[in-house]
C-alpha cells in the first residue's frame, strides 16, 4: 500500500495549500519532460495529488487507508483491462511548451470525465408476433438477432491475451480529442471522447485477432426470450444488458414488443376469456351438450335446459392465468339461434307448443 503523504513529502496533517504546493515542486522536478524527470516517480505523484486534494477520497484513504478509489476513468473504476492512467502523454497533451499547471483543465479532463461515465452499449428493440394461446399461457421464445456483441476471443478487452497496454497514440493518453468546428458564428473548439480508446487513454499494445481491438464484433446471436402468461398486446419485455455492446462500457438493453394475433373464436377480458356459442332453439328448450374448443382442450359443455338467448355460462378457472396457481374464467355467451324457415311439420309442431302455453 502506497503512502501518500510520504510520496507527495508531506506529513498527515498537510493543509489544502500544503499538498498543492508540494506536488507543484515535484510535478516541476520529475517531468519526464524535464532532465533528471521520472516517469515513474511523476505518475507516483500525481496519482497521490488527486487522492490527496480531493477531500472525499482523501477521507475515505485516512480512514481506511485504502487506495482503490474509482478515478472517474471508465476502465480504472471498473478493474478493467487497462490498469490505471498513464501520464506519459502529458509533455505531447500540452504541446511540449514547457509544463504548466493548470490543475482545473488538466485533472478535469484525466479524472472527472463526466460524459466518460455515461458511454453505454446501444439499446436494440425487436417486435415479435405470438398466438394468442401464447401469449395467455406464456411461452420462450428464441430470437436471432444481428448485433455488435462482445468479443469472445478477447472477452470484450480488445486486447490479444498477455497483451500489455500502451498510451493512447491517437489522444496521447489525454483521453480526449479536440476537435474543430466551423459554424455561423465561427469556429470553434469542442472536446471529444477520443474514438480509439474511448476516453480510457490506454489501448492494448497488441490487440485482439478476432475484432481488431475493438472488443466488439457484429454478430449473429441467439437469444431466449421468456414472454411470461398473460402477457397483454404491445407491452414490452426489458432484457437488461442483451443490447449493444461497446468497449469500456456497459451494453444497453434489449426491448423485445410482443404482439399478438388474434384468436378466431376467444378474446380476452382482462383475466376472463370469452367467446361465443350458437345453440338451435330445441337445444336451448332441453338443454344439451356442448363440444366446446377451449385454448387448450376440447371438452363438454353442459348447456342447460331452459338457457336464455344471450345468457353466459361460466367454466371456473379456464381463463388467464393470473398469479401462481389462479387463474380468471371463461366466459361463454349462448347465443340461441332460431329457425329461417319452418318446415310445415315443424311449423304444426311449434303451433302444438303454443297451445302448450310456451
Ligand atoms: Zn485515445
Ligand atoms: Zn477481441
Amino acid at each position: 500500500m502506497k503512502d501518500y503523504y510520504k510520496i507527495l513529502e508531506l506529513e498527515k496533517g498537510a493543509t489544502k495549500e500544503d499538498i498543492k504546493k508540494s506536488f507543484r515542486r515535484l510535478a516541476h522536478k520529475y517531468h519526464p519532460d524535464k532532465t533528471g524527470g521520472d516517469d515513474v516517480k511523476f505518475k507516483e505523484i500525481s496519482e497521490a495529488y488527486q487522492i490527496l486534494s480531493d477531500d472525499q477520497k482523501r477521507q475515505q484513504y485516512d480512514m481506511y487507508g485504502n487506495a482503490d478509489f474509482n478515478t472517474g476513468g471508465a476502465s480504472a473504476g471498473q478493474g478493467g483491462p487497462f490498469g490505471g492512467f498513464d501520464f506519459s502523454g502529458f509533455q505531447n497533451a500540452n504541446g511540449g511548451q514547457g509544463f504548466e499547471f493548470d490543475l482545473g483543465s488538466i485533472f478535469g479532463d484525466f479524472f472527472g470525465g463526466a460524459g466518460r461515465q455515461a458511454r453505454r452499449g446501444r439499446d436494440i428493440s425487436v417486435d415479435i408476433q405470438v398466438t394468442f394461446a401464447e401469449a395467455i399461457f406464456g411461452i420462450e421464445r428464441k430470437i436471432l438477432i444481428n448485433k455488435t456483441s462482445r468479443c469472445d476471443s478477447c472477452v470484450g478487452t480488445g486486447a490479444e491475451s498477455g497483451s500489455k497496454t500502451k498510451t493512447c497514440p491517437t489522444c496521447n493518453g489525454k483521453g480526449k480529442i479536440q476537435e474543430s468546428q466551423r459554424s455561423i458564428f465561427g469556429t470553434f473548439a469542442t472536446t471529444k471522447d477520443c474514438s480509439k480508446c474511448h476516453g480510457s487513454g490506454q489501448v492494448p499494445e497488441k490487440v485482439c485477432h478476432t475484432c481488431h481491438g475493438d472488443g466488439v464484433i457484429k454478430k449473429q446471436q441467439e437469444i431466449t426470450v421468456g414472454i411470461p402468461a398473460g402477457i397483454e398486446a404491445g407491452q414490452m419485455i426489458r432484457l437488461s444488458g442483451q443490447g449493444e455492446a461497446i468497449l469500456n462500457g456497459p451494453a444497453g438493453d434489449l426491448y423485445v414488443k410482443v404482439h399478438i394475433e388474434r384468436h378466431p373464436t376467444w378474446l380476452r377480458q382482462d383475466a376472463n376469456l370469452t367467446t361465443t356459442i350458437k345453440v338451435k332453439l330445441s337445444e336451448a328448450l332441453l338443454g344439451s351438450d356442448y363440444k366446446l374448443k377451449t385454448l387448450e382442450e376440447e371438452l363438454t359443455l353442459k348447456v342447460p335446459a331452459g338457457t336464455n338467448n344471450g345468457d353466459v355460462l361460466r367454466l371456473k378457472g379456464k381463463g388467464v392465468p393470473i398469479r401462481a396457481g389462479r387463474r380468471g374464467d371463461a366466459l361463454i355467451k349462448v347465443q340461441v339461434v332460431m329457425p329461417a324457415r319452418l318446415s310445415k311439420k315443424a311449423q304444426k309442431l311449434i303451433e302444438e307448443l303454443k297451445d302448450e302455453g310456451i
